[in-house]
């Protein structure tokens, strides 16, 4: 097999969470693109349905499934019906996630536990729900955590005030290094990718505010744009990133370099 034929996904399953739109639709659209079938969750039908559309536009075979990741009854839900539809699962992307600006000590409390469930609940409720079914596959499997540059190290507090953002995403990157050694013996890779700033729902306020100033600290000279993440999703999830566990892949345009 040449090393491009390694990168393509044909006849696999892939799970995007959050891939109705911004960076879970960008990775969608590219694990599609190298062959995979998709599947992709998100909590609203609206959204759901206009990213099955782009996708279908595309030529990509996709099913789009409404699934609040906190809750883990519509997660084992939703991972079953993935399998009765595509015929099974080999790549999960655990990319649906939120966010809270305040100062940390108004942080609502229902905030907290809201950032804390979906990125960190959900990662683990999906990894649980897809990993068994991988096991019992028998032919190994790909699991791609999103996390942030925010969960590497603190954040400048006159841009970022997301205290449980950066404390889940942290969590995130040592999941994935824990749960990497634990999947090993069945041949599922786990790796995780930390990207800088992208301009998605998620960062709009941010990025009006403190835009230039964010650019500026990127020695690329750039935000984060519309197939930024495709290329390390792919490697992760192909064959050709397969000796590759266990990893957190900055994609930040240089932002933590310095
Ligand atoms: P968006 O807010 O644009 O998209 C979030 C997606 O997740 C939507 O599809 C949303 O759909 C879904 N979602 C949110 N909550 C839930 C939930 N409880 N259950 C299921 N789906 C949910 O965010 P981004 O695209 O910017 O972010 C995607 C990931 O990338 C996140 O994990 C984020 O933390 C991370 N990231 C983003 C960066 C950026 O610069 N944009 C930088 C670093 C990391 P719906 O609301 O319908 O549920």
């Amino acid at each position: 097999m040449s090393i491009l034929d390694r990168f393509r996904l044909d006849g696999k399953v892939a799970l995007v969470t959050g891939g109705s739109r911004g960076l879970g639709l960008q990775i969608a659209q590219g694990l599609g693109e190298a062959g995979a079938a998709v599947a992709f969750t998100a909590r609203r039908e609206e959204g759901l349905r206009e990213a099955a559309q782009r996708l279908r536009e595309q030529g990509i075979r996709c099913l789009a499934v409404r699934c609040d990741v906190t809750d883990y009854d519509q997660v084992v839900a939703a991972v079953q019906r993935v399998v009765e539809e595509l015929g099974g699962l080999d790549i999960l992307v655990n990319n649906a996630g939120a966010t809270w600006g305040a100062r940390f000590d108004e942080i609502p409390l229902e905030a907290w536990d809201k950032v804390i469930r979906t990125n960190l609940h959900g990662t683990f409720y999906m990894s649980r729900e897809a990993a068994k079914v991988m096991i019992r596959q028998g032919r190994g499997g790909r699991i791609i955590n999103i996390a942030s540059i925010a969960g590497l190290r603190g954040s400048d507090p006159r841009v970022m005030q997301t205290l449980p953002y950066n404390t889940a995403k942290a969590g995130v990157i040592n999941f994935t290094r824990d749960l990497a050694v634990k999947l090993a013996e069945h041949g599922i890779t786990v790796n995780c990718i930390a990207p800088g700033f992208f301009p998605t729902k998620m960062t709009r306020g941010i990025l009006q505010q403190f835009g230039e100033v964010i650019r500026q600290h990127v020695p690329l000279g750039r935000l984060g744009g519309e197939r930024d993440l495709q290329g390390a999703a792919l490697l992760f999830a192909s064959e050709a990133g397969a000796y590759i566990t266990g990893q957190v892949l900055a994609v930040d345009g240089g932002m933590t370099a310095w």
